[in-house]
């Protein structure tokens, strides 16, 4: 929570989501609050309808490449050209069902800035990773390799999503997520430079309207990236008003 940084909340709405969703879209539209920057990352089948009603929306994956013969497959151009203005990419959900490696989000992330689009990229420990110790080194060792050479500090946001938080209901103490996002920002320091002041770092996992406030006002928090808890308007806002 710096001035300089404007919070950013990001629903990520996963696998949801059919008709209906454009009154959650015009609800979440109609209830933002001033403060926070607002984005949904719907599935791609809603991003054409759900776009230009009051809220941004995002994509939750990309192809590296811009078009071509890669059946099922959407570019980053296609979701700017649906009306798309984010990506999430590298979500530990991907890197775990599709076998996704550090280089193939690189690859992600730098499809997004050909196309103009906010890239999304996540990072974070499983739960074994955390029990040994290891969590600093993973988050580190992701950043090398999902963070593109080419990266600009305006077109990337990071999140940092401790894997065994998600959709578990138990999160990090503030202790925990205090030290991991202080190391993501003295990386971006190291690789951005001054420029690093601009970029966002993003809490996920298990966040939801009662335990948003303490989250969002640990150091180096600049908002949440939020799966349950954005499928409902009221949840998310809940959420967005206490940033
Ligand atoms: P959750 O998911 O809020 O349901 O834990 C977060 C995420 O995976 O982005």
């Amino acid at each position: 929570a710096v001035m300089s940084r404007r919070a950013f909340i990001v629903g990520n709405w996963k696998m949801n989501g059919l008709g209906p969703a454009g009154a959650e879209i015009d609800a979440i539209s109609a209830g933002a609050p001033d403060g926070p920057e607002l984005l949904i990352c719907a599935p791609a089948t809603l991003i054409h309808r759900l776009s230009r009603r009051g809220v941004a929306i995002g994509g939750q994956d990309c192809h590296p490449k811009s078009s071509g013969a890669h059946t099922g497959d959407i570019s980053a151009e296609m979701l700017a050209d649906a009306g798309a203005t984010a990506v999430i990419v590298g979500h530990s959900e991907r890197r775990a069902d599709h076998g996704e490696t550090d280089e193939t989000v690189a690859a992600k992330a730098q499809a997004a800035r050909r196309a103009g689009l906010t890239a999304i990229i996540c990072v974070g420990e499983t739960e074994v990773e955390r029990d040994s110790g290891a969590a600093l080194d993973v988050v580190a060792r992701q950043l090398d390799g999902s963070v593109p050479a080419d990266a600009s500090a305006a077109n990337t946001v990071i999140a940092y999503e401790p894997v065994w938080a998600i959709g578990t209901g138990r999160t990090p103490n503030a202790a925990q997520i205090g030290e991991v996002h202080g190391v993501i920002r003295d990386w971006l320091k190291a690789r951005f430079g001054a420029e690093s002041d601009t970029i966002r770092i993003l809490y996920g996992g298990s966040m939801k309207p009662a335990n948003a406030a303490e989250i969002l006002a640990i150091a180096d928090v600049d908002g949440g990236l939020i799966g349950g808890a954005s499928l409902k308007a009221s949840d998310f806002l809940g959420i967005a008003a206490q940033a």
